[in-house]
């Protein structure tokens, strides 16, 4: 596990930033952006697209590649961060990045602090390219949208994340408190504790296995399910006290599989307190006769933009539950990068005036250049 280096955000200008972004609009129908394109996204002279384009590319913000039939520019992870990053720290989220405390499935978890010092937890949501290929295979994809999908699936995870934690922490739920989000990037409280997987002993076995069996319920009382309710999602404070992280994945109480979510919730917990404190109990909620649901958290949720981001996201792929249908997934084969064949995609005036637009309101969230890179590696 290592470090961000963010030393290079000093050297990003605005101007950078415009590129950088303009290749992440162009990747909205493009495998790779041609420079040209950039150019007219970014409006800037296309002398100097290309030398921008270059430096970005040295430092592996972006990579240049030749397809079969077109060369151009494809955004990278480490560009997708520092895009993320550069907007969090001119909006004063993040003052500083600190290390990795953790890889999730689906994530890197960063320590970073405030711009005062208090540290929080930034979550960088990466949803692979990897497992979107069986919903290629599933579905006909175009040819030329699979591959810039994990720009798409990351941050619909970190939008889905951020307005289920708002909600869950609004109405007095035990989860970090959400501090701000920006693209596959979630900033929150940094949780003062352990997860329960690192954990031997704890001083109350049953009264630990009944806050948690009462959570799950209280959960669908609001009408939803938490769907990754394990030990690696669940944290304790110093009085033994459970938090929940990791909600990408969760479901409401009227998803036709509900009753299978809620039980395999259940049973993580009984099935962990077997393993680790050889605790049973007869005691366990039943989805019928326990949860009476009292709220219904989708009202938060729907206000929050997920759903806007839901629809745009089905109608750029034409599908109703990729996030669900990637997880289920468990083979991590890479992508064989050899099979781009891709024709130049066709772009209308319409097509990229949208996209010069919609780059100039992403870099709005910018200050002027003598306030920005002010990010600096945590001591
Ligand atoms: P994934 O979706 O990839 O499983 P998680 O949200 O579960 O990611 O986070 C992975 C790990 O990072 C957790 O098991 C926990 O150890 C740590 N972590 C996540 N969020 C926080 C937080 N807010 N405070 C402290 N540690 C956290
Ligand atoms: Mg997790």
């Amino acid at each position: 596990m290592g470090k961000l280096k963010v030393g290079i955000l000093r050297y990003l200008s605005r101007e950078d930033f415009r590129v950088l972004t303009a290749v992440e609009m162009g990747m909205k129908n493009h495998e790779l952006v041609p420079g040209p394109l950039v150019a007219q996204i970014a409006n800037v002279r296309s002398g100097g697209v290309h030398k921008m384009l270059q430096e970005l590319s040295k430092h592996k913000l972006c990579s240049y590649e030749r397809g079969k039939h077109y060369d151009g520019y494809r955004l990278t992870n480490m560009g997708y961060d520092y895009l993320a990053l550069k907007v969090l720290s001119s909006r004063e989220v993040i003052g500083s990045v600190g290390s990795q405390i953790g890889v999730g499935k689906e994530s890197d978890i960063y320590v970073v602090t405030d711009t005062l010092g208090n540290p929080l937890c930034m979550k960088l949501h990466r949803l692979g390219r990897t497992s979107f290929r069986k919903l290629r295979e599933k579905r006909d994809y175009h040819k030329n949208r699979h591959r810039m999908s994990w720009l798409y699936l990351s941050r619909l995870s970190a939008t889905k994340e951020f307005a289920y934690m708002k909600a869950l922490h609004e109405r007095g739920f035990p989860v970090p408190q959400p501090v701000d989000w920006c693209r596959h990037c979630v900033i929150m409280e940094l949780v003062n504790g352990y997860p329960l997987s690192n954990i031997r002993e704890v001083k109350d076995v049953p009264q630990l296995y009944s806050d948690l069996m009462d959570l799950i319920v209280r959960f669908a009382n609001n009408g939803v399910i938490h769907g990754d309710f394990n030990e690696f999602n669940l944290m304790l404070d110093d009085q033994d006290k459970p938090i929940v992280i990791d909600f990408p994945q969760m479901v409401s109480t009227s998803h036709e599989n509900a009753k299978i979510y809620f039980d395999r919730d259940v049973r993580c917990v009984q099935d962990f307190f077997r393993r680790r404190f050889s605790y049973e109990s007869e005691l366990c909620p039943d989805f019928e006769c326990d949860v009476k649901k009292e709220y219904s958290l989708d009202k938060e949720i729907a206000a929050s933009g997920y759903q806007r981001e839901v629809q745009e996201f089905n109608e750029e792929f034409e599908v109703g539950k990729a996030i669900h249908e990637t997880e289920d997934s468990d083979d991590h084969e890479e992508e064989d990068e050899s099979d781009f064949s891709g024709d130049e995609p066709e772009h209308n005036d319409k097509d990229v005036r949208e996209m010069k637009e919609q780059t100039e309101e992403l870099c709005k969230d910018l200050k002027d250049e003598t306030t920005l890179g002010e990010l600096k590696e945590t001591a």
